[in-house]
């Protein structure tokens, strides 16, 4: 079953580290403000979106829905429940099991969290990314780890029963002693699912050009490999299991609609930036707000590129994406998923990575080793 991602790309303020596609607004608390001329033209983007959604091929039936940015939650009550009903309109509610909605905690209220809940949204996604002031402030966060803290426990008040809670560790000016106690603040809240992912520092970012010229350094991989080992070791501990490189859940609680992207599974996604992989084609959107709403009303498709792997590509592609997984992937669903062995498509790394235990293949299944896991990204590069 595919799934549905909705891309809202308005954000109150732009973190230091993020190359998501968002525009800042002169909406909620933030400390720096857009002026009028700057602002985003929100009720625009909604009618684009309807333009799109209304245009999707009429045999897609999404199981999940994700809704991502960028802040959906930056959205006033009314604009929030307006891009509700749109995305109702468009899909067969009664094939929906998990609909995700991402927040910031410096944008949650009790009414738009009941807006979402009475639409059918069932998973919320609230980016914390530390409790440890300074680290809060160095990422350029709008929230104070006590507001994340009260967004959690409101979204619980509320009855929301299935909650991630993203997490950041390798942030310049913070330790082990610093990730261990934003673990153990992660503990208390008890969420179902944690997505604990290390800082990039992503080119074209505020967080990269200071890197670039001289005033921030990057974390060194050793300390980077410590903090992982504690978030999964805490992690672990405490009952969540590790599933995919950066994401642990409880038992049940493993993101179905993330669990597409790492299965090759297809997804169209709408709004500007917004990827999809659809009936064997790959395509995005244009990364543009005013182009996107240009597009739409004129009745132009909002791609900005489309690709049609070859099949080899594509198993390789698939490798990759498997391989994420903990539990790795097995040589038979991969041959009948893509017709491909692969242990003779990727035979000359596969074997020298192997050697030096980065990958290990048992019970028919090849997965990452422990040692692995924090070198992921290299690997990735060798097999893709
Ligand atoms: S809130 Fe999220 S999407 Fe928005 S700027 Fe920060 S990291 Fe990026």
């Amino acid at each position: 079953m595919p799934g549905l991602y909705v891309h809202v790309p308005f954000c109150v303020r732009k973190c230091l580290y993020c190359d998501f596609y968002s525009l800042p607004t002169a909406a909620g608390p933030v400390a720096r403000r857009v002026t009028a001329e700057d602002q985003p033209d929100q009720p625009a983007f909604l009618e684009a979106l309807a333009i799109e959604l209304a245009a999707l091929p009429p045999d897609f039936a999404p199981d999940s829905i994700f809704i991502g940015g960028g802040t959906p939650t930056e959205l006033s009550r009314a604009d929030l429940a307006a891009l509700l009903d749109l995305v109702r309109e468009r899909v067969p509610m009664e094939r929906v099991v998990e609909w995700t909605c991402e927040s910031n905690p410096g944008t949650l209220t009790p009414e738009k969290i009941r807006t979402l809940l009475r639409a059918g949204v069932n998973r919320f996604s609230i980016g914390v990314q530390s409790f440890d002031p300074a680290t809060l402030e160095f990422l350029g966060r709008i929230h104070s780890a006590d507001e994340a803290r009260a967004g959690f426990r409101l979204l619980r008040e509320l009855g929301v029963g299935n909650i991630n809670v993203d997490l950041m560790y390798g942030v310049p000016g913070s330790d082990l002693d610093t990730v261990r106690r934003d673990v153990d603040a992660l503990l208390e809240l008890a969420p179902d699912h944690a997505a604990c992912y290390c800082l990039i520092f992503e080119d074209g970012t505020p967080l990269a050009e200071l890197r670039n010229r001289g005033f921030v350094n990057e974390t060194d991989d050793e300390a980077e490999l410590a903090q992982y080992d504690l978030v999964r070791s805490a992690l672990g501990a405490a009952g969540y299991r590790h599933y995919e490189i950066s994401n642990f859940a409880k038992p049940g609680r493993e993101c179905r609609h993330n669990l597409l992207y790492w299965g090759s599974g297809e997804y169209i996604g709408v709004g500007p930036s917004a990827h999809s992989h659809w009936r064997g084609e790959r395509f995005g959107n244009v990364r543009d707000l005013d182009a996107y709403i240009r597009r739409m009303r004129e009745g132009r498709s909002a791609r900005a590129f489309s690709e049609r792997l070859d099949p080899e590509a594509k198993a390789r592609e698939t490798l990759v994406m498997a391989l994420r997984r903990l539990d790795g992937v097995s040589a038979a669903e991969f041959e009948s998923e893509t017709g491909f062995d692969y242990r003779a498509l990727c035979a000359e790394p596969l074997s020298w990575m192997t050697r030096e235990g980065l990958l290990e293949e048992r019970d028919n299944r090849l997965r990452l080793t422990e040692r692995g896991l924090f070198v992921s990204d290299a690997i990735f590069a060798e097999l893709v």
